[in-house]
């Protein structure tokens, strides 16, 4: 039995549990797959079974209740959580070398490289999750890797991704890729309708989210609607500074301002894809919006140029400060 708590991944789970419980897994683990598709649930879930009262996940016992809510701790009987930080996002060394945890004002027990080497609880694993690994700053990564090459008996190392290419390459090397698919569109559906979305949402919804539950916050899927609008003005040749406000860094999200870049990014490159299938007298994948695409796809235009420069902001986000001339790059290219 899994937790009711995670959605999907059957077969995946299955197979990690079965390969833990005979031995046969590497101590350091990479989960990859696209975001909000459940990832960091799994991992939590291979520690969650082993604090639950029934062994199963069950959700329901003084165990799992651990395990229950947003705030999760960061330091488990049997599990050790490593989260990005502060302004920047990163995964600084002293979070390592001394288990800081300054946003929360409190301290582990230790740093991270001793409590690896603390012996599990009885029945228990020990685990290290790092989540968003590609956040580790390079002394922190280096600091990790003799231990992440070769954990302690019985402590795993568990790093969780959407961004693999992004994961300093040493680390990866060291750890086995779980690669994780999207949700079955039914099951992602499933989970929203839980969480209050309408049925007359569900197209926009399912085709925005691809199988993830990224737009499960509604402020956060109003944002990718009204980028994709913005989008489309663009193409259709209305000026940026009447819309692509949407498209622009928020001051006060968590994310760094070139990091809130890369969704409307990813979202233009998924329009002209759909320009050119079009263009190619296919069906679009945005099909909420195949009304203004097919109007747009109406006027010969170049893709090529577009696509490049998405592809070129999108190489530059990781070190650019100001995003706002970048986008701008970017709506140029649109209007030739
Ligand atoms: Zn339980």
């Amino acid at each position: 039995m899994f937790s009711p708590d995670v959605v999907g991944h059957q077969a995946l789970r299955q197979r990690l549990l079965d390969r833990l419980q005979s031995g046969r897994i590497r101590g350091s683990l990479l989960f990859t797959g696209p975001e909000g598709v459940g990832k960091r649930r799994v991992a939590l879930e291979l520690a969650q079974r082993e604090l639950c009262f029934r062994r199963t996940a069950c959700g329901q016992c003084e165990g799992c209740r651990m395990f229950a809510g947003e705030d999760l701790p960061f330091e488990l009987p049997n599990l050790l959580r490593i989260t990005p930080e502060g302004k920047a996002g990163v995964i600084r060394i002293d979070q390592v070398r001394e288990g800081l945890d300054s946003d929360h004002g409190q301290r582990f027990s230790s740093g991270v490289i001793e409590w690896a080497h603390l012996a599990p609880p009885p029945g228990c694993h020990r685990w290290i999750l790092v989540e968003e690994a590609h956040r580790l700053q390079k002394n922190s990564a280096n600091l990790l890797l003799k231990t992440l090459e070769e954990p302690p008996p019985g402590t795993h190392f568990i790093l969780v991704t959407h961004r693999p290419e992004a994961v300093i390459q040493t680390i990866r090397s060291r750890c086995e890729r779980i690669p994780f698919g999207p949700l079955a569109p039914a099951e992602a559906w499933a989970v929203a309708q839980r969480n209050g979305w309408q049925d007359a949402e569900h197209e926009r919804w399912s085709v925005l989210g691809e199988g993830s539950l990224r737009y499960l916050d509604e402020g956060a899927f109003r944002r990718a609607e009204a980028q994709v609008e913005a989008w489309l003005g663009l193409l259709g040749g209305r000026s940026f500074a009447e819309i692509a406000g949407p498209l622009l860094p928020e001051k006060d999200s968590p994310l760094a301002q070139g990091e809130q870049l890369r969704q409307p990014l990813e979202l233009l490159l998924r329009l002209l894809a759909d320009l050119a299938r079009l263009g190619a007298g296919e069906a679009p994948t945005l099909s909420p919006w195949r009304e203004s695409l097919a109007a747009l796809a109406a006027t010969p235009r170049d893709l090529k140029g577009p696509q490049e420069a998405v592809l070129e902001a999108l190489r530059h986000l990781p070190r650019n400060l100001s995003p706002e001339p970048l986008i701008r790059e970017v709506a140029l290219s649109l209007g030739s």
